[in-house]
């Protein structure tokens, strides 16, 4: 069984998810079959072993995240066969939730063996190029719509540049965005990654950006004028900036909220009544509900909308947030407006999602 299944009946049988991390979404049983089969040795033997340094299931910090990323990585990194199961079990997974429609994103660069031989942006183009093909195959074999988005890293500006070139390259092959992840803090003036994200938005790639997660709203300031992003990664300190928030509210500027992940990276701290995403529903700011990284938070779409309740939110403001995610996401506007079309199909009509597509 996955980590992620769904076993009672779903309440929500047509989901879109558009911010969720392929490397946070590693089944812990196949990091334990990757390790085996390249002859990795690790200390924990057992999937409840494992899970202890792979899971953050408490508050403990965007800190103690890292490490998790930081343990199982090198288990992965440079390997076509973890690669590709990595890509179908998260198919699997997204078709076990009743996904509909998800864009998963990841770095390449993060998965580059440092000590192989070939060339690291030869590899760097492999990892797409098998990535891509995975997907294909596992959207095909799911029956589900899959598209992919390349993340540059805030600390590595230098290979931001060559994620540009693989967002071009692959924009008609499966991957419909560049992203930039990582520590959050403000670029300087002459950082490439105000010049990629220029770029991007002059050649017609979509943009998202991690921005206002832990940081402040000044970095989502900046990702909307200097990187001319579409659409914000978490963003709920736009809350601090009444100003912004206007402008959020009235551009209809997209934030991709991941509950979970919000409590255990201490993004937001508090009771989950006063979450932001209580305020975002009721003042009909554009928004979805994400999971993030559902292995690394041991966690699924339906335990988000769960949290979601919990906050505030109504069975209506959770299926009007899959509206928004439709409406927001970075397919061309004929299969965007496919996908508004089948969620009314689902949902039916009602004055909170009569939106035009
Ligand atoms: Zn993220």
């Amino acid at each position: 069984m996955s980590d992620t299944e769904e076993t009672t009946e779903d309440p929500f049988p047509a989901k879109v998810e558009l911010h969720v991390h392929l490397d946070g979404a590693v089944r812990t049983q196949t990091l334990l079959d990757i390790a085996k089969r390249r002859e990795i040795d690790l200390p924990e033997k057992t999937i409840e072993e494992l899970d202890k340094k792979v899971k953050i299931t408490k508050e403990e910090g965007l800190d103690k995240m890292l490490d998790a990323f930081d343990y199982f990585l090198p288990i992965i990194r440079g390997d076509k066969e973890a690669l590709e199961q990595i890509v179908s079990d998260f198919c699997e997974d997204c078709a076990k939730q009743n996904i509909y429609y998800a864009e998963v994103r990841f770095a390449p660069h993060i998965l580059v063996d440092p000590n192989s031989e070939t060339e690291r942006c030869r590899q760097v183009r492999d990892i797409v190029r098998i990535a891509t093909d995975a997907l294909k195959e596992g959207c095909k074999k799911y029956s589900i719509k899959l598209r992919l988005i390349l993340c540059c890293m805030r600390n590595q500006p230098e290979n931001a540049y060559e994620v540009l070139l693989l967002c071009d390259e692959f924009r008609n092959d499966y991957v419909v965005g560049i992203d930039i992840a990582g520590a959050e803090f403000l670029t300087d003036a002459e950082s490439p990654l105000k010049t990629v994200f220029q770029e991007a938005h002059d050649i017609g790639i979509h943009r998202t950006a991690h921005a206002g997660e832990v940081g402040a709203s000044e970095n989502v300031r900046e990702a909307l004028d200097e990187m001319h992003a579409e659409r914000i990664g978490h963003g709920y300190h736009v809350i601090e900036d009444e100003k912004l928030y206007a402008r959020v509210k009235e551009d209809k500027i997209h934030l991709e909220i991941c509950p979970s992940s919000s409590f255990r990276t201490k993004a937001f701290q508090g009771d989950v009544k006063s979450h932001p995403m209580k305020k975002f529903a009721d003042d009909g700011i554009n928004f979805s509900l994400n999971t993030d990284d559902p292995c690394v938070f041991a966690t699924n779409l339906n335990k988000e909308y769960a949290i979601a309740e919990e906050a505030g939110l109504s069975k209506e403001q959770i299926i009007k947030s899959f509206f928004n995610a439709a409406q927001s996401c970075f397919l061309p506007d004929d299969e965007r407006k496919e996908l508004v079309k089948h969620l009314h199909s689902v949902y039916g009509n009602d004055s909170l999602w009569a939106v035009s597509s």
